[in-house]
């Protein structure tokens, strides 16, 4: 099993094993061990279906401390569908993780019922951008020990009329942190949140 050879743990490969996953796709293999061994940021061009989950929320969930219970990753996505497919799939890959929970903030749904979910401790947030942004000026949610952010799907999201509620939570978040940015094309806005928030990032084309 080729997963063993990456650097995983032992949680994650036994949720792997349960899921049928047999051999990393082409980004996991390229990503993986490059975000495990190191503090770096990454631009990765790859489309949906590539595995391209897996491949930040393997190693995205190795590096959260569940005994700190503070909000520590934050994804963002551009649409409810995608926050809820892919919280559903960082619950599957932590399951054997005691302690570590992960919340879906989007719009259109009880911001009550979503910041209560928060305040139970959510190492691991999922959000779209808007609801995000909404969340951060009520003082709703603490950023402040953030150390990865993703931003999947970025040109979906800078299409979607997001870049200013993208900059703006980005430049909420801690300057040491990790940013992986995953986007399938390379157009001149996401070009240009990868110059504004990253440094020498880390490549992978699939
Ligand atoms: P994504 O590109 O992240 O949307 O993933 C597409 C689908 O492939 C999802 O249903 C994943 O559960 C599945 N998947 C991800 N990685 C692997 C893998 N290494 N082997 C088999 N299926 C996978």
């Amino acid at each position: 099993n080729k997963f063993e050879q990456l650097g995983l743990n032992e949680s994650l490969l036994l949720a792997i094993k349960d899921l049928g996953f047999e051999n990393p796709s082409e980004v996991q293999e390229k990503a993986i061990p490059v975000l495990l061994e190191q503090n770096t940021d990454l631009v990765a061009l790859a489309q949906t279906g590539t595995g391209k989950t897996a491949a930040f929320g393997f190693p995205l969930i190795q590096k959260i401390d569940v005994e700190d219970r503070s909000t520590q990753a934050l994804i963002l996505s551009p649409t409810r569908e995608l926050c809820l497919q892919i919280t559903n799939e960082i619950k599957l890959y932590s399951k054997y993780i005691k302690g570590l929970n992960t919340v879906a903030i989007y719009g259109g749904a009880s911001i009550t019922e979503q910041a209560r979910e928060i305040k139970r401790g959510a190492q691991v947030i999922v959000a779209t951008p808007g609801r995000m942004q909404d969340m951060i000026n009520r003082g709703l949610v603490n950023i402040k020990n953030i150390n990865i952010c993703v931003l999947d799907e970025a040109d979906e999201m800078l299409n979607m009329g997001f870049y200013e509620d993208i900059v703006s939570i980005l430049s909420d978040t801690p300057e040491d942190k990790n940013t992986w940015l995953f986007s399938a094309t390379m157009p001149a806005e996401v070009a240009r949140i990868a110059k504004k928030f990253m440094k020498e990032p880390a490549e992978v084309t699939v």
